[in-house]
């Protein structure tokens, strides 16, 4: 249902209610005129043809007025508080394209020209090198829309132009590397896609710029660039070695996603938590552990997303600094074990952290078709349990091939903020979901990075007995 249906639908109900009340008066004979056109009381015969008269203009005055007020909000509330139809029944509509209005939209635009909006994961860098053989010399990044093989992709959702108009202030780009190279080439593929998004970055200088710092995401959001970060998805990046771990963070690295959809030596993912499945550390073995201590020790967030439930636990037992969901919903809205349960979103507000909400459809609905409207529940969600301060957005766009309606690809962002200005959010609550939160963030992690600062590099090397022959295989000499 549409606004502008809605807004017909109650200037109907309120018509109706006055020809009723029109009617009711004349079937009584009380303020009706005769049969043969005479009033029967005619002073009230007269005063009351003004009354319709007033009435019918204060209706024609309120349908002008609706085309540029937000007057059918007031009505809609004064319905919600006096005749107990809701403001959600009304209101919430099939298409939020056609029924968020210009006025909304517009504020949205407005906010995120003045906070940048942080996502927290996108996975142009895998796609780049799926389509491109990560050569960019092959292709214009500026506009992809009617460009082959990028316009029929579904996992294609990204551009400078669609940048530009979500008005993204800062991208985490993911360095990903599948589970396949794990024991194998998986140091070498994260090297190769942490190359590929600086070449990114030097080939389009005019829109991205490296950031490392919040400060650095503030101070390129001004200079009117998009401040890109890297994140590395899946901790079997690392090879094992916690040296690996410090070239990564030297690299400029600002995140690790501990897993992907496998366990590695030192972690569980969350497939692990699904029925039928067995744990295999039961969270982060000891080496795990140390590698949450070193990534503290560095000033490099720690990304709980992918993994399982007793390693989120491990991590908030272990880990001196907030940590990060990069892209996960809430468990309890869309009950997939990529998603957080109430109980660990509690420890992540204690914790300092912020999830950051996936769009995928399969973990915003549970199923392989959503609206941006089920994007909204998880948002809502977590904001009823922890509050705003925790909330960002991490869209895995690129990542994923189906997205919800309303937020098809990365030009959409606004959609989100506007629908959530109409359900009643304060412009003050989405700078925070934007971007403040996640500066926040980033702001402890420097901190804590500080504050550790004559702590020593961690040396040990993971134990020979977490190692299985078949992670062995493709090694040379452990020493
Ligand atoms: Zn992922």
């Amino acid at each position: 249902m549409s606004a502008a249906y809605n807004n017909q639908l109650v200037y109907v109900i309120i018509f109706n209610r006055l020809t009723l009340l029109s009617s009711a008066r004349n079937e009584r004979g009380r303020w009706g005129r005769e049969s043969d056109g005479t009033c029967s009381f005619d002073d009230v015969c007269v005063d009351m043809e003004r009354v319709f008269s007033f009435s019918a203009l204060i209706f024609v005055l309120m349908i002008v007025s609706s085309e540029v007020s937000g007057f059918p909000k007031l009505i809609h509330r004064s319905l919600e508080e006096n005749v107990g139809i809701t403001l959600n029944q009304i209101t919430e509509p099939e298409n939020v394209s056609k029924a968020i209005e210009l006025d909304e939209l517009t504020i949205a635009h407005k906010i995120l020209e003045r906070v940048p909006l942080i996502d927290g994961h996108n996975d142009l860098p895998h796609v780049i090198r799926l389509l491109a053989e990560s050569q960019l010399a092959s292709f214009n990044l500026t506009d992809l829309v009617d460009k082959k093989p990028w316009s029929t992709d579904p996992t294609s959702h990204t551009d400078i132009l669609r940048l530009r108009q979500g008005k993204i202030g800062a991208q985490f780009w993911v360095a990903y590397t599948s589970c396949k190279t794990q024991h194998n080439d998986s140091p070498q593929k994260a090297i190769e896609q942490i190359d590929l998004i600086y070449r990114l970055i030097d080939l389009y200088a005019d829109t991205f710029q490296l950031a490392t710092t919040a400060q650095e995401i503030e101070d390129i959001f001004a200079l009117g660039k998009i401040a890109s970060l890297i994140g590395v998805e899946g901790g079997h990046a690392i090879g094992n070695s916690l040296g690996v771990l410090r070239t990564f963070y030297r690299l400029g690295v600002r995140y690790m996603t501990l897993t992907h959809s496998c366990p590695t030596p030192w972690a569980d993912n969350s497939q692990l938590d699904n029925p039928g499945q067995a744990p295999i550390h039961d969270g982060l073995s000891g080496f795990g552990e140390a590698i949450v201590q070193e990534m503290n020790r560095l000033g490099m967030m720690v990304d709980i997303s992918h993994v399982s439930v007793s390693t989120m636990e491990d991590v908030l037992n272990v880990s001196k600094a907030p940590v990060i969901f990069s892209h996960s919903g809430a468990f309890s809205v869309c009950n997939n074990t990529r998603n957080v349960p109430d109980h660990i979103l509690r420890r992540l507000a204690k914790n300092g952290g912020i999830i950051m909400v996936v769009f995928y459809n399969e973990f915003v609905a549970c199923d392989q078709s959503a609206s941006l409207y089920h994007v909204v529940r998880h948002i809502q969600h977590i904001r009823n349990v922890i509050g705003v301060d925790y909330i960002g957005l991490g869209g895995d766009f690129n990542g994923v091939d189906r997205v919800p309606t309303d937020l098809e690809d990365v030009s959409k962002y606004p959609n989100l903020f506007a629908e959530l200005l109409r359900q009643g959010w304060s412009e003050k609550d989405l700078e925070k979901l934007a971007g403040k939160n996640m500066l926040r963030v980033m702001r402890r992690v420097e901190q804590v990075k500080m504050e550790l600062f004559p702590m020593e590099p961690i040396e040990e090397w993971i134990p020979t007995e977490d190692l299985q022959p078949e992670h062995k295989q493709c090694l040379t000499e452990y020493s």
